[in-house]
């Protein structure tokens, strides 16, 4: 199979070349050249979800010179549990936040890193990446020590949660974490000007683990495509779905995996105040505004990445965009006030972002059955959670070992030169400055 831009279709690559460029030349995002067809019907009910994971992508690995190794990145990057909490008869959640890092982040970031790690090159990869939040941690973690790679996180100083903030700047050593004076999108916006600047062209084997590397969001597509398939043997129906979104990497994952011909039936995509997709909806523009700070600050997302994808998955199409995407949006009043009514209705704690999928399922029809995306665990926002429930959340054992880590980190204002001087300071020998 091959890899094509969003913004020219005669550029392609294969998949391999598509993960260790991240971008495509003309500043496009990767898609694949087609959705194959996957035939569920024949898949025998008692494989695992690595198993399953692996017979789906085995068609975008096709002629790629890693197919030979996917049923082991497969085993070693799907190794947490994914899964589904019945809370009656019409409402389930679907928790993709057991991995290492505690968010949904852990899948793609996890099977890219294992990627990579196969890709035979004599070169030492730079993957720069920037961060709402929890993109950073589970990149560190994924890429954390492993030979000829460097990691640098972005993430926007004093935005994020001091728990996610430990998350990112606990590694060292092959790791390096940035806290940049800015947003999100200041962060963003450096890792995008860098991948065309001289020096860092000159300098690094510049990659990015960010959702619009493809190696992030193909991995993505399966716990969507097993879940509705799993869904589908137990009701005879399709699985509908609320994805908490901001950079649009998530929900485009469930659309492709819909895409594929697996039993889904409606997409909605809750957002925070940001709202880009409902106000795109509406207006037939993308905003151009810079990111509001939300109690869901992993979605404070001012210019989603992924938006050209889906937009692309739609024919360029506005009408067409329009009869499949649904937005909705949750203010942060709203997503405390179903934090609560969450939790005194199903005895469930959820994090913000989730919150925000639990919201606008309240403004749907509640004899349609619907499944709500939990993104991450609660225990990583619990300065939002615990005073809004008044009690303690319990920390998982591999957040615990992270927290008693300690914490390394430069701080730089978002120019380019000072982001230049802390990677030489980090990594490259004096004489070679
Ligand atoms: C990243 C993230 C999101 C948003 O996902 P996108 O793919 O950027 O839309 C939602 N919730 C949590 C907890 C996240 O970490």
């Amino acid at each position: 199979m091959k890899f094509v831009s969003t913004r020219n279709k005669t550029i392609s690559v294969s998949l391999s070349q598509a993960m260790q460029q991240g971008l495509a030349l003309d500043g496009g995002l990767f898609v694949p050249a087609c959705f194959p067809k996957i035939d569920y019907s024949s898949l025998p009910e008692s494989i695992s979800y690595s198993q399953f994971a692996e017979n789906m992508l085995a068609p975008f690995f096709k002629e790629d010179s890693l197919s030979r190794h996917l049923s082991s990145i497969c085993q070693r990057s799907f190794n947490f549990p994914l899964s589904r909490v019945e809370l009656d008869a019409n409402n389930e959640i679907l928790e993709l936040f057991h991995g290492p890092t505690l968010s949904f982040k852990d899948f793609g970031a996890q099977f890219l890193a294992n990627c990579l790690s196969h890709v035979k090159t004599d070169k030492t990869f730079t993957i720069l990446v920037a961060t709402s939040g929890d993109t950073g941690s589970a990149v560190a973690s994924a890429f954390y020590q492993k030979p000829n790679i460097r990691v640098v996180v972005l993430f926007p100083k004093d935005k994020i949660s001091m728990r996610q903030q430990h998350q990112i700047t606990c590694w060292g050593d092959n790791v390096l974490a940035l806290a940049v004076k800015g947003r999100f999108d200041d962060c963003q916006k450096l890792v995008k000007a860098a991948f065309s600047d001289p020096w860092w062209q000159s300098k690094t084997h510049l990659n990015t683990s960010n959702s619009i590397n493809i190696g992030r969001l193909l991995p993505q597509t399966t716990y969507y495509a097993y879940t509705a398939w799993q869904y589908f043997l137990k009701h005879k129906q399709k699985a509908n779905f609320i994805v908490p979104s901001g950079n649009i990497g998530n929900v485009t994952a469930c659309f492709w995996a819909k895409e594929m011909g697996f039993p889904i039936g409606r997409i909605v995509v809750s957002q925070n105040e940001n709202n880009v997709i409902g106000q795109y909806l509406q207006s037939k523009k993308l905003p151009n505004k810079p990111s509001i700070e939300t109690l869901a600050n992993a979605m404070d997302v001012g210019k989603p990445s992924n938006f050209e994808r889906l937009y692309d998955l739609f024919d360029h199409d506005f009408e067409e965009f329009k009869q499949h995407v649904h937005g909705l949006k949750a203010s942060d009043q709203a997503i405390k006030q179903t934090v609560l009514s969450v939790y005194q209705q199903y005895g469930q704690i959820i994090c913000p972002h989730t919150a925000t999928a639990f919201y606008a399922r309240s403004l749907l029809d509640s004899n349609t059955p619907f499944i709500m995306v939990a993104t991450a665990h609660p225990a990583k926002f619990e300065n939002i959670v615990e005073p809004i429930l008044q009690q303690k959340i319990q920390v998982p054992e591999h957040l615990k070992a992270l927290l008693d880590k300690k914490q390394h980190y430069t701080q730089i204002a978002p120019e380019m030169d000072q982001l230049c001087k802390a990677y030489q300071e980090a990594f490259l020998p004096k004489s070679y400055i």
